[in-house]
């Protein structure tokens, strides 16, 4: 059996291997590295791909939740609502900007923020609301639109970990993650559904004013060359992933459907089993399976995880500790117990091997050992 890992970029990148191969060496021939053609072809293939009107390549996920709120033109102190149980990318370029991160709790079953909670959280000082479409599938996005719009607050979607995923508004009508608020971040990391190798992100809009402000933003504030008319960053997708992007983009649907095939035998192996919390749907929400995570209800998750890793079967913990209770994060408003859904999540969670590589025998190896050990 081949060796089970978290994610298997290079059995990926072996089917690929010539396309990729010519594409790195073009960028190389031309040595045009930087906002080389490569970048511009894959700019408009992913406008394409997701049906944004504005797609602006940077340089990593984290960046582009940046950029995205500083094109906001928020005032400091400003709150932005954001869920606890995730990445910490979010939370931290709230606070990098001086803005005030109000984090909210969780749906037990999608594990996305929950709406009523960020109803709650509203003051007079909440100006946007970043979910996170956590795991691979659309945090409900009807309604935290609705809100918003109410309210009159922004939300930036963190896309991160959701490209490709497709939410259905009950008027039939359909829109990929990170297309659906006024922006949508995402992230190229090597192990995320559309992975570069090395770092890369995009921000989307479908508002032309916004995204002149953030291509602006993403290289130094500078609309003419030199002429800096707001203080900006250096942020941008380099040539030679943009072209193993442009290639992995053209397989995007395939590697969904090989994690969905993946997640489909999992289900299927665990269903029925009272030990073992399969991840629940939303229904008006595709899943691309960025994790598939487990929630373990009277198991020794640690143990179990140790007792895998003997295994040789690698499976990870995301995330063990909810923002609210990090070292960084912690903030008088909150104490342990705060945000219990979350907390009940860290200790309970587990992430399977997923990825667009996995074969039947390992997935019967890895099913049969996780119903052994719990
Ligand atoms: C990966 C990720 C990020 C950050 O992306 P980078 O490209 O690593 O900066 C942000 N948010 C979420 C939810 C992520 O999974």
């Amino acid at each position: 059996m081949k060796r089970i890992q978290m994610v298997d970029l290079q059995s990926q990148y072996q089917k690929i291997k010539d396309e990729v191969d010519r594409g790195i060496q073009e960028v190389i021939d031309s040595a045009a590295f930087i906002k080389g053609a490569s970048v511009s072809r894959f700019e408009q293939h992913l406008a394409t791909y997701t049906g944004a009107k504005h797609v602006i390549p940077v340089g990593n996920g984290t960046d582009a939740l940046q950029i995205a709120l500083m094109a906001l033109g928020l005032q400091l102190g400003d709150e932005v609502i954001t869920p606890t149980f995730t990445f910490i990318a979010t939370a931290e370029v709230v606070a990098l900007l001086g803005l005030k991160p109000v984090v909210v709790d969780v749906d037990w079953d999608t594990m996305n923020i929950s709406l009523d909670a960020v109803r709650r959280a509203i003051t007079d000082k909440t100006k946007a609301i970043v979910p996170v479409h956590l795991f691979g599938q659309c945090a409900e996005m009807e309604g935290l639109l609705a809100l918003a719009k109410e309210k009159g607050l922004y939300v930036v979607e963190d896309a991160c970990q959701a490209i490709g995923s497709e939410y259905r508004f009950s008027d039939g009508t359909i829109n990929q993650a990170g297309t659906m608020g006024d922006i949508g971040c995402t992230s190229f990391f090597p192990s995320k559904n559309l992975g570069c190798y090395g770092d890369g992100g995009a921000i989307f809009t479908n508002d032309d004013t916004l995204a002149a402000k953030m291509r602006a933003i993403a290289n130094h504030g500078m609309v003419v060359r030199y002429y800096h008319e707001m203080v900006g960053v250096n942020s941008r997708l380099d040539s030679i992933q943009a072209a193993v992007l442009d290639v992995k983009l053209q397989y995007l649907d395939e590697y969904i459907a090989s994690r969905q095939k993946a997640a489909a035998y999992y289900d299927k192996a665990f269903a029925g089993n009272e030990k073992i919390l399969i991840p629940a749907r939303n229904a008006q929400s595709t899943h691309v399976y960025h994790q598939y995570t487990l929630r373990l209800q009277g198991v020794d998750r640690d143990a179990l995880r140790a007792e895998l890793g003997d295994k040789g079967i690698p499976a990870m913990v995301y995330y063990p500790v909810p923002l609210h209770l990090q070292k960084a994060y912690r903030d008088d408003r909150y104490a342990e117990g705060d945000f219990p859904v979350a907390e009940r999540l860290s200790g309970c969670v587990l992430s399977l091997p997923m990825h667009t590589e996995l074969d039947e025998e390992q997935l019967e190896y890895i099913t049969r050992s996780v119903l052994d050990g719990v």
